[in-house]
């Protein structure tokens, strides 16, 4: 049964990882190290099932292989998850437990933040392993992701622009922005500074009223920001905003953010070409924070933001590389994006044997 689901993609191992005394329960996933160490989050979540783990590691751990591919990055794709609530089954002993099981793998698989698990959780993986990366506050961290991944999205976003608008400056562009949290925070930055006029939209009034006095946007009701008469959507909230629903209203002739799973399924793919409209794919656009985290990898000599920033300003290169050949094959630029990272991996698997 769980052959036949890794099967397919290829998926190199799975480790299951009990220890009742702890109560725990975890999964490992390493979807792919060809490339380097599977690197990916550790996720707890109270899945209603060990299936749905099962489904969520491995879904979770092989977009991680594409996601680094993409970046550029000497890593492979990997994921954790911990089955349980992670308000009340959390404990220091389950996170040790936990790390213990990440250090049997020798650095094959490195874990970090997701859903669920904080800075303070990995301090206490971290007893039992040094193969824990970007926790936040710890002597050589980088840090908080959010300022790299805007400048990521930045970058992509006016590659974006040179594809559909044949000019790389966003200057006198309008620019519907969904959600006006950490990564937009960044970005309104780069966007306001070059002359953007952008419109923006959030769940929580605090993080309007944040960017209304900081950058004096414009700002319009969380629905009515699909009907927006605007160049560039850029969703940056939650995931899937870009829906069979939702498409038909969004008016822009670019959608880039950094939202991960910004497109509901892969139809909307086709639907966003055959509508002439241009995608920079969520996970190549996104990829900044990643990308910071490899620099703190003790193995490239401590973390450098210069040398973090420099590489992240490449995600511009890539995202116009894969929106110009997803116009010369006329075929959806998530798929286009798929297909770089597996040619990369390829490759890199032909010089190891
Ligand atoms: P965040 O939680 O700081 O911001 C998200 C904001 O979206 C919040 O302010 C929330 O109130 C708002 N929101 C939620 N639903 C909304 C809706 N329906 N309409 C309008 N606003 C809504 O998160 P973030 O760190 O800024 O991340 C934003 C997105 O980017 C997420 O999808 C995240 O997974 C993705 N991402 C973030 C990073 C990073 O470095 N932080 C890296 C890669 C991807």
């Amino acid at each position: 049964m769980v052959f036949k689901q890794m099967q397919p993609s290829g998926f190199e191992q799975v480790v299951f990882c009990q220890d009742e005394r702890v109560g725990l329960k975890a999964l490992i996933s390493i979807h792919s190290s060809v490339l380097g160490p599977a690197t990916g989050g550790c996720r707890m979540w109270n899945y209603a099932s060990e299936e749905e783990a099962l489904t969520d590691v491995l879904r979770l751990s092989e977009g991680m292989t594409y996601k680094a591919a993409m970046a550029g990055l000497n890593w492979g794709g990997g994921k954790a998850v911990i089955i349980g609530d992670a308000k009340t089954q959390k404990t220091p002993a389950l996170l040790k437990r936990f790390g213990e099981y990440v250090d049997r793998l020798g650095g094959h698989y490195i874990t970090a933040k997701d859903v669920g698990i904080g800075a303070d959780d990995l301090r206490q993986v971290k007893h039992s392993t040094r193969h824990v990366l970007g926790i936040e506050g710890e002597a050589g961290s980088s840090g908080d992701p959010s300022p790299a991944t805007a400048w990521g999205v930045y970058n992509g976003m006016q590659s974006a622009a040179q594809v559909a608008f044949q000019a790389r400056s966003l200057k006198g562009l309008k620019i519907a922005l969904q959600g006006l949290g950490s990564v937009s925070y960044y970005l309104l930055d780069y966007l306001v500074k070059e002359g953007a006029q952008v419109i923006g939209c959030d769940i929580d009034p605090a993080m309007v009223d944040r960017a209304v006095k900081k950058f004096g946007i414009e700002i319009v009701q969380p629905d009515q920001i699909y009907d927006v008469k605007c160049d560039i959507f850029s969703p940056s909230a939650l995931g899937s905003s870009v829906n069979a629903k939702t498409l038909p209203r969004i008016q822009s002739k670019v959608i880039a953010g950094g939202a991960n799973n910004q497109l509901a399924t892969p139809e909307e793919g086709y639907e966003i070409m055959r509508r002439g409209m241009v995608y920079a794919p969520d996970y190549v656009i996104n990829g900044g924070g990643l990308i910071n985290i490899y620099y703190e990898d003790p193995a490239r000599g401590g973390y450098s933001r210069a040398r973090a920033f420099e590489h992240v300003a490449r995600i511009g290169q890539t995202v116009f590389e894969v929106l110009e050949r997803s116009k010369s094959e006329n075929t959806p630029a998530q798929l286009v994006a798929d297909r770089m990272a597996q040619e990369r991996i390829e490759k890199k698997r032909k010089n190891l044997v």
